[in-house]
C-alpha cells in the first residue's frame, strides 16, 4: 500500500507550505486538494454557472472531467495556465461554494485517490484524514490563530503582487471557515485519530520537523 500522510486544517493555517515541504523532504508526491476545488470553481465560472446548488449536477459533471494538468508547481485548465488565477480570494470563495455541493465532492474522489502513488503521498486539504484517505497512518490537523492566518495570507498575496486589505482578508477567512465547518458534507473537523499542531508560534522548519518526527516514530 502507498503510505499517505494527511495535513488538514482551516484556511491559511499554513497547510500548503507545511505539506509541500514535508513531501519534498520525504521525496513523496503532493496533493493540493484545495486547488481541485479552486479549478472546479473556475471551470464553473467559465461555463457561466454560478457556484450554487441549482447548478450542482452541471458543476459536478465539470469536476468529473476536469481537464487539468499539473507540472512543476504550475497548473493548466483546458490548456490555459491558471496558476495565479486560482489563488485569488475570489477563487477561494468560489472554491468554498462549489465544495459545499455533495456531488462535486463525490466527483473529485477518483482524481484525489489517483495522487496516491509510490513512494508515497502528502495530501493537503480539509477532509484528507476524515474522508479521502481515512486509513492514512498519520493525520495532522494544523491550526493557527485567526490574526496570524490573516497576516500570512496578506503577505502571501503581496509577495505575488496581488493587493489585499488585511481587514477584508480576515472577514473572508472567517466567512470561508464558517462555511467549511458548517456544511453538511465533509465539514472541516479533525479526524478522531488526528494529531493537532498549532503552528502560531512555530517556524515552518519547526513544524516540518515536528511532523517528520511523528512520521518516523
Ligand atoms: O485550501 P484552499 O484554500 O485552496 O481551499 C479552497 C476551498 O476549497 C476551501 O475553502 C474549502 O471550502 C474547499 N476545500 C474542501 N476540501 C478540501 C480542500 C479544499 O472543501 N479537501
Amino acid at each position: 500500500p502507498v503510505p499517505v500522510l494527511c495535513v488538514d486544517g482551516p484556511t491559511a493555517s499554513g497547510k500548503g507550505t507545511l505539506a509541500a515541504a514535508v513531501a519534498h523532504r520525504l521525496g513523496y508526491h503532493y496533493l493540493d486538494s484545495g486547488a481541485l476545488y479552486r479549478l472546479t470553481g473556475l471551470a464553473a465560472r467559465q461555463a457561466q454557472l454560478e457556484p450554487e446548488p441549482v447548478n450542482e449536477a452541471e458543476i459536478a459533471a465539470l469536476a468529473r472531467q476536469l481537464p487539468v494538468q499539473f507540472r512543476a508547481d504550475r497548473v493548466w485548465l483546458a490548456g490555459e495556465e491558471v496558476t495565479e488565477q486560482i489563488r485569488s480570494e475570489a477563487a477561494g470563495m468560489d472554491a468554498s461554494r462549489v465544495s459545499a455541493l455533495p456531488s462535486v465532492r463525490e466527483a473529485l474522489l477518483n482524481l484525489q485517490h489517483s495522487f496516491a502513488r509510490l513512494p508515497g503521498l502528502v495530501a493537503d486539504g480539509r477532509d484528507m484524514g476524515t474522508q479521502i484517505f481515512p486509513f492514512a497512518p498519520l493525520k495532522v490537523f494544523l491550526t493557527a490563530d485567526a490574526a496570524q492566518r490573516a497576516d500570512r495570507r496578506h503577505k502571501q498575496l503581496i509577495s505575488k503582487g496581488i493587493s489585499a486589505n488585511i481587514d477584508s482578508l480576515r472577514a473572508d477567512l472567517a466567512a470561508r471557515d464558517a462555511r467549511d465547518s458548517s456544511r453538511s458534507v465533509a465539514p472541516l473537523q479533525p479526524a478522531q485519530d488526528a494529531l493537532l499542531l498549532d503552528n502560531s508560534q512555530l517556524s515552518v522548519e519547526e513544524s516540518v520537523d515536528r511532523v517528520l518526527g511523528w512520521w518516523q516514530a
